[in-house]
């Protein structure tokens, strides 16, 4: 069998090539390359974006880490603030608190759906507890009733990072409308990627998605008119070209993933050696990543190598454990969950043009080592 890829970016721009090349085409002829005041590509995008997710505003930015930091910066979060985030996300999460100066404090996560886990919330939170950022890990949404519950009885703001979760949904809910502002990655990987970096923050709140723009844009109101230093985190003409593309797929691509899912569930189900990961049924889990816990990992990651099938782990560390927090000293008591995943945990192939022979393949060679 052909080499099976984690992911697989050829296979996507096959099926679309003829729109995609067109788009940046049209760029190109246009000169709109940079967003900011005018460009047609990005309000466009940002306009279908916040529509799709059901937000009033949708800013675009440069990536998926600066709209962790500009959202951070719009509410004035800062030096002697802490805002609470999950023990196991992507690294952007915490260092966007940090580049903002506030500091970053961990939960620990549920052990199955591996987003932050609500009932250790209130621990943490003190005087200069301001916000929570809840992710929706590997496209599953964060138990967003009970984090909205607890975020009002502290008056802490949410702030969804939802990199990982394009399209899904809590309780009939798209994520990226729950927080009082929302951050998306477009990072070409992402369920809804661009062909290089971008991103975007989704906001009802039409003042702050005045100061988020502002921000990204240096300052600017318009042009020449700087209110404050703000940087230079704009989405391009490109890439917004290809998002908008893109984005009239993302509910089929999402389907597949679905599909796929469950066919991993019904082929690994009776592997007791195999923990699946756990959707509960009022959430649209839309699978950016398909995690599995498993014993033996290194051995069973060569296996898969062996017989040429791509496996990733995320993550290997929990944040929390990296070196550089090390001087806040973090207690690895205070994680257990999170402790024992980033030592169990693999993600095997997911995406949409993933053949159904693949995954009865991954899935033989996983039954016949575990
Ligand atoms: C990808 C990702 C980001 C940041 O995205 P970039 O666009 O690469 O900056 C933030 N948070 C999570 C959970 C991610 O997976």
């Amino acid at each position: 069998m052909k080499k099976i890829p984690i992911v697989d970016l050829k296979a996507q721009y096959r099926q679309i090539k003829k729109d995609i090349d067109l788009a940046i085409k049209s760029v190109i002829k246009d000169s709109s390359f940079i967003g900011g005041q005018g460009n047609p590509y990005v309000k466009k995008f940002e306009d279908e974006f916040a529509k799709y997710i059901g937000t009033r505003n949708c800013i675009g930015c440069a990536n998926g880490t600066d709209a962790i930091e500009i959202a951070l910066k719009t509410l004035g979060i800062g030096p002697g603030d802490e805002v609470i985030v999950p023990a196991l996300s992507w690294f952007s999460t915490s260092e966007a608190v940090s580049n903002v100066g506030a500091s970053p404090v961990f939960v620990d996560i549920l052990p199955k759906r591996y987003t932050i886990d609500p009932n250790k919330l209130e621990k943490v939170i003190n005087k200069k507890t301001k916000a929570i950022i809840p992710v929706h890990l590997y496209g599953l949404p964060a138990d967003m009733d009970e984090i909205m519950k607890i975020s009002q009885k502290h008056n802490l703001i949410v702030i969804e990072d939802c990199a990982q979760a394009h399209g899904a949904e809590y309780k009939g809910r798209k994520v990226g409308t729950f927080g009082l502002l929302a951050t998306f990655s477009f990072f070409p990987s992402k369920n809804l990627g661009a062909y290089g970096d971008a991103g975007c923050i989704t906001t009802n709140d039409d003042n702050l998605a005045k100061i988020s723009r502002m921000i990204g844009n240096h300052g600017q109101v318009k042009k020449h008119e700087h209110k404050i230093e703000g940087r230079n985190s704009r989405l391009d003409g490109i890439q917004a070209a290809i998002l908008s593309v893109k984005l009239s797929h993302i509910d089929e691509w999402n389907k597949q993933r679905i599909n796929k899912a469950a066919l991993y569930n019904k082929l690994l189900f009776k592997n007791n050696n195999v923990v699946l990961p756990e959707a509960p049924s009022y959430s649209k889990h839309v699978y950016h990543i398909f995690g599995i816990q498993i014993e033996n990992r290194d051995k069973i990651q060569n296996k898969l190598k062996e017989n040429d099938i791509e496996s990733s782990i995320h993550y290997p560390i929990a944040l929390p454990f990296l070196d550089l927090y090390k001087k806040i000293g973090f207690e690895k008591k205070d994680f257990p969950v999170a402790e024992k995943i980033v030592k169990k945990i693999i993600s095997i192939p997911i995406y949409p043009e993933l053949k159904k022979d693949q995954i009865k393949f991954i899935c033989d060679i996983l039954n016949d080592n575990l």
